[in-house]
This record gives structure tokens, sequence and C-alpha cells, in this order.
């Protein structure tokens, strides 16, 4: 369904300016790139970390810059399906010194990190881009990028650019005490597994325009396969799921996506709602372990998949 162009053309150019971590007490410079995972199997798939409202005193060599993106490294691969898959990912960092920690609209930071007027964060998305050709190559495609910024007041947020089938992912995660839950909402379940909000935050129902624009974009690119604007079991998207004995907890919620009415999610609970689970639930771990495979340029199949998840079965019904 999806045709993705595996353009990883970056990782020859970057080769020459990657440091290891560690071998001296110093600091690291601005524009420095480090390496912080080897990808040993598929095409590598490409995770890029930035950190805005990080001075220089920040970036000694086990200060906050590199700890706090060692830190969302973790968190990202902290719980499946990623988890199991770390062997398939290269994670950099792009060393971004700023003359100010303070994060918002009149504080010069490297990427100018603030909240734009409808409450979302705003950035300098070309200097983004430079800083990550840094460590990928100019003119990357399908990578991930987590944008870190060192203050914890505004709503995170994930944001695509570029061609819609190879698109690079931008998320704004904020450095705080709910971080990983940040990185893995934004970063693994937007970013990696394109996955729409499952949350209700307008006590409405889903405009006509949105759900032709949501439908275009999944049924194109497969984007948002997690939520679906019918109701039929036999026909949702996660209907391979629905009589399948080892997924009870699977069935048909209406409210996703911000949307009360006129939407559905498969499960009560996931990361992708705005409950304290700590998991993708089923049908979110099958689109997130398919986008992985299709970017480590290996087969997908729904039979392997389940074998995969027999061992995620236990651990993510904690709700039901
Ligand atoms: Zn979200």
């Amino acid at each position: 369904m999806i045709k993705l162009k595996s353009l990883f053309v970056g990782l020859i150019l970057a080769a020459g300016i990657l440091s290891c971590e560690n071998l001296d007490d110093g600091s690291y410079v601005d524009g420095e790139t480090i390496l912080l995972n080897k990808a040993t199997k598929g095409n590598g798939i490409n995770i890029v970390m930035l950190g805005d409202g990080y001075i220089w005193s920040d970036l000694e060599t086990g200060g906050l810059y590199i700890g706090t993106m060692r830190k969302c490294m973790d968190a990202f691969f902290s719980i499946e399906p990623v988890k199991s898959f770390k062997e398939y990912f290269n994670v950099y960092t792009v060393i971004c010194e700023s003359r100010n920690t303070f994060v918002s609209e009149n504080s010069a930071t490297y990427f100018n990190l603030t909240v734009g007027q409808d409450g979302l964060p705003v950035f300098d998305l070309d200097k983004c881009i430079r800083s990550v050709g840094k460590a990928v190559g100019d003119g990357f495609t399908d990578t991930v990028i987590l944008l870190i910024g060192n203050e914890e007041y505004f709503r995170p947020a994930t944001s695509y650019f570029g061609d819609r089938d190879s698109n690079a992912v931008c998320s704004i995660c904020l450095q705080s005490e709910a971080i990983a839950r940040v990185v893995l909402h934004e970063s693994v379940g937007h970013g990696i597994g394109r996955l729409a909000d499952e949350y209700v935050e307008f006590d409405e129902e889903i405009p006509q325009s949105l759900i032709d624009y949501y439908n275009h974009e999944y049924e194109q690119f497969g984007f948002r396969g997690n939520i679906d604007f019918s109701s039929d079991p036999s026909t949702v998207r996660w209907a391979h799921f629905m009589d399948n004995p080892d997924y009870p907890e699977v069935g048909i919620f209406e409210g996703a996506a911000r949307y009360r009415s006129g939407i559905w999610r498969s499960e009560q609970h996931s990361i992708m709602t705005d409950g304290d689970a700590m998991y993708f639930n089923a049908r979110c771990r099958e689109l997130i372990y398919k986008r992985i495979k299709e970017l480590a340029g290996e087969e997908y199949s729904i039979e392997e998949f389940l074998r995969y998840d027999k061992k995620n079965l236990a651990g993510t019904r904690l709700w039901n």
C-alpha cells in the first residue's frame, strides 16, 4: 500500500563528522554529531534528536544536553513494539548551543522554539532541517526528528513535512517529568506509526471535510490507520482483530482524533489516548511494527506480526 523511497543518502556523508561519546572529559561543540545507536539490521531508520534552550555549560560530556538526549532515546525504545527492534535504528544527536535557556517568544534560542497563536509550538524549521542534515545528509527523507525544548510549559506536538510518501516528521518534546510518555506518544506514535490521537477534546462530531481528508491520507499513504469512520465490525480497519480470541480488548469505541462522535478507535485505552496507559494498543502496535518493517526494507505480514505480538498480550490489559 505504501511505496517508500529508501533514500538514506546521508549516512555516508555524515560519517566524517561523527564523534564517539566520552572519549575525553571536555565538552561537545556546536554542530557536532554524535551517533548514539547504530543500526545493524535493515536499511537503518534514522532518528535525529536536537535540543533547544541548552547553553554552553549544558554541553559537557556527561552534561545536561547529552543526558537529556540519552534519556529520550531510552524512552523511545522503552516499550513494544519498538523495544524489540532497536537494532533497526540509527539514533543521532546534533549538538545545538543556544544563547538562552528560556524557551519563549522573546528569548533567542537556537531554533527559536515558542508558542504559536493556536497554542502549539512554532520553531525555525529551516534551521532544524539544516541541523538534521549534519547527521543524515541534506535532502533526507523518512526521518523522525525530536526537537527537545529545555522547558515544559507548552504543549508537545508533531508535524510532518516533505512528500507524504516519504515524509520526515518532527516531534516537539519538552524536558519534563513526563518526557518518556511524550516521546512515546509523539515520536513513536505519531512519528513512526503515523497514528492519530485517540483522545477526545471537542464534544462534537468530526466534520465531513476532515473525514474526507483523513480517508484520503489513509488510502494513499497509510496515515492514521488506528481510527475509522465506520463502526461496522466486519469492515472496520482493525476487523482482523475482532474475532481473534487473543484480543478480547479490541472493539469499536466512539471518540478519537479529538472528536467525540462520528469517529472510532479500537480499544478503550492506549498511549495515544490521554490516560495513563503506558502501552500501544494492538492496532497501534500492528501499524508501528508494519512501518518499522517497511522502513527497514523487509517484508511485512499480519501472520508474522501476530507471532511477534504474543509476548505483548498480557502486559496490555491493565485496564480490562
Ligand atoms: Zn498526539
